[in-house]
């Protein structure tokens, strides 16, 4: 049975009998919208952990202005049945403002690595991320806690945080899992129109040309790029925020693939914004 809790005095109650009886337990935070990237987190949960628990909270913090936080889709009892059929243990589902509390005045910021990329796009967002995963850790001490690669920058500013305020919570990164076409399954995804939600596949097609190019032998980030726009272009109807060659910990820009690197795309497809992500090792 999958446990619905809805405020913070069940959650302490809940996680207390857990504590009595010394299970370990494993957290998934996320924003609803449930679909198979999530429940892969779930799933890693479960098998690590005696219990699994998932935190579905739309945080208002962590979208600008004029982003998409009215219109996010909100699906809390399909949500449910998901999680009830992945035997995950408890769902924490807090109202608003039993998470911002009136007079709420604390902003965690983890600085350097939530600069460049989606920081330069979305100038507050990792800020509202990394103030509502602290939280959500002080609320639920997990043993670990479960992300997904899909959102590249948002698990290295965690696991920065985590090291830098010594939180006691091991951060775990799945990967990314997609659809058939090799779209990242996104909960924004249905946001797509039927064309749209074709012409988003060139964000895979693009990064498995990148992988196979630098298989084949090519460095310059310069032309694995210029290779790698050309299959997002291609489509039409795309508007690419970045696509970039980067160091996998510090984020900083390469000019040669000469070791580990994160290649990582953002674009708009209509009104939707999508990111992607891999890792090329030469
Ligand atoms: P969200 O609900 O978008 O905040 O995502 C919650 C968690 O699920 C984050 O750690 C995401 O990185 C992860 N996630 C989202 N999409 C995927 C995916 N396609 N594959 C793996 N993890 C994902």
């Amino acid at each position: 049975m999958t446990s619905l809790i809805t405020t913070r005095s069940e959650l302490a109650a809940w996680i207390k009998a857990a504590r009595q009886r010394g299970q370990s337990i494993g957290l998934a935070p996320t924003m609803g919208a449930l679909h198979e990237g999530h429940l892969s987190l779930v799933d890693a949960a479960r098998r690590d952990c005696d219990l699994s628990v998932t935190t579905i909270f739309v945080n208002p913090t962590q979208f600008g202005p004029g982003e998409d936080f009215t219109r996010y889709p909100r699906t809390l009892e399909s949500d449910m049945e998901k999680l009830a059929s992945r035997k995950c243990d408890m769902v924490f589902a807090p109202a608003m403002d039993d998470i911002y509390r009136p007079g709420h005045a604390t902003t965690v910021h983890v600085a350097k690595v939530t600069e460049p990329l989606e920081g330069r796009f979305r100038p507050t967002h990792f800020d509202g991320v990394s103030t509502i995963v602290l939280k959500l850790f002080q609320l639920i001490p997990a043993d670990r806690a479960y992300f997904g690669q899909k959102d590249y920058q948002q698990s290295l500013l965690i696991r920065r945080m985590v090291a830098d305020l010594d939180v006691p919570i091991e951060v775990v990164v799945c990967p990314i899992v997609r659809e058939a076409d090799g779209l990242a399954m996104s909960s924004r995804n249905v946001y797509l129109s039927s064309d749209e939600r074709q012409r988003a596949a060139a964000l895979s097609r693009s990064l498995r040309l990148g992988k196979q190019l630098v298989a084949e032998g090519v460095r310059d980030a310069g032309t694995i790029l210029e290779r790698m726009q050309g299959v997002i272009s291609e489509p039409g109807g795309i508007q690419v925020d970045y696509v970039a060659l980067a160091h996998p910990d510090t984020l900083e820009e390469v000019r040669e693939v000469s070791g580990p690197t994160v290649a990582l795309i953002a674009v708009r497809v209509g009104k939707t914004r999508l990111i992607d992500n891999d890792i090329f090792t030469p």
